[in-house]
């Protein structure tokens, strides 16, 4: 969700004692959720309300764990980190690896490791759920990389739980009916355009970075292969010209494209989260689409967004937050 939208509202504090840290040591805040649902701007939003814990931010965006495309893989901004740590955020060179959920479930282990030594709280925050899947799963299997269904190994009398996970999870679901989310999709990408984008991914082409990445890796972040025929054909790199020439057909093709492979990603993640609930994962589900109705109708103000977002997500996830802290 666009942060700009979102400012006016002054956050309510919602932990006014310290909390024990005893039954903690394996708590950790998941917040997952389609592409576009608001997932960063509401890890900001508990983290920044928690006083007495210090929050810290694991990113679980495949495509955002890499170094560039900042605008592409709409990263948070470092205003909009509030100061608030982040990692595994554009640290990986797309040159030199492929980042796989194995290697998620290995640093982020290490960090979530770290975290706790400082006495924080980590909150993992992002839409790709093999990521999420591999990180808290017992049974992962880095051949599969997603879903062991169930353990040949199981034995059903002794071992009751089919989902066992390493830490103690609290999973936020920030969901979004679909029509309303692909309609903010759209405008995002329009708003992702206008904030640079295209020049982004001009200087990625222009410069040969294209190449040097690996194809499987940053390569297929969103708005690179929809873009790649545009500079092939128009290696001036720039927007085309308004005189109705051939450079603005397949611009406006391209743009098209990428909004359409995002409302599909959209989908996708949403299918995916379905089958973790339908796993047995207990996923608390935060609807947030009266916020993104708001966004997406023109004759609504900032203001007012802020207000719904508020109410209608973030008093929701604070509570079921504060309460999985205090069992
Ligand atoms: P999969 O099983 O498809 O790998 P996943 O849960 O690991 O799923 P997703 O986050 O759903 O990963 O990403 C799937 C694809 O969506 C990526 O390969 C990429 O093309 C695109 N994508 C994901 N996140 C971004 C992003 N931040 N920016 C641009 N494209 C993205």
């Amino acid at each position: 969700m666009e942060q700009s939208k979102l400012t006016t509202i002054t956050p309510t504090i919602c932990s006014t004692t310290p909390p024990s840290f005893r039954r903690r040591k394996r708590k950790i805040i998941i917040i997952l959720g389609p592409t576009g649902a608001g997932k960063s701007r509401l890890s900001i939003d508990i983290a920044t309300r928690l006083l007495f814990t210090n929050c810290e931010i694991i990113n679980s965006d495949k495509m955002q764990v890499y170094k560039g495309l900042d605008i592409t893989t709409n990263k948070i901004t470092l205003q909009q980190q509030l100061n608030i740590p982040h990692h595994l955020l554009g640290v990986i060179d797309p040159t030199k690896t492929i980042f796989t959920p194995s290697d998620f479930r290995k640093l982020a282990s290490e960090i979530i490791s770290d975290v706790k030594s400082r006495r924080g709280l980590p909150i993992i925050v992002g839409g790709s759920n093999s990521l999420i899947h591999s990180l808290v799963t017992k049974r992962y299997d880095p051949k599969t990389n997603f879903f062991v269904e169930s353990d040949p190994n199981m034995d059903p009398d002794r071992d009751t739980d089919p989902n066992p996970l390493r830490y103690d999870c609290c999973f936020i679901w920030v969901d979004v009916c679909l029509p309303v989310l692909n309609q903010y999709l759209s405008k995002r990408v329009d708003e992702m355009l206008d904030s640079g984008m295209f020049e982004e991914l001009g200087e990625f082409f222009r410069s040969g970075e294209h190449k040097r990445v690996k194809s499987s890796g940053l390569g297929q972040a969103i708005g690179v292969p929809e873009f790649e025929t545009y500079f092939e054909k128009f290696p001036g790199f720039r927007r085309p010209e308004s005189d109705g020439s051939d450079s603005g057909e397949v611009y406006s093709e391209a743009v098209k494209k990428i909004k359409e492979n995002t409302c599909q990603l959209a989908k996708k993640q949403v299918s995916k989260i379905l089958r973790l609930r339908d796993a047995g994962w207990d996923l608390k589900k935060i609807d947030a689409t009266e916020a993104f109705r708001a966004v997406v109708t023109a004759d609504c103000g900032g203001g007012r967004v802020a207000e719904i977002w508020e109410k209608q997500v973030v008093e929701p996830s604070m509570k079921i937050v504060m309460h999985f802290l205090d069992e």
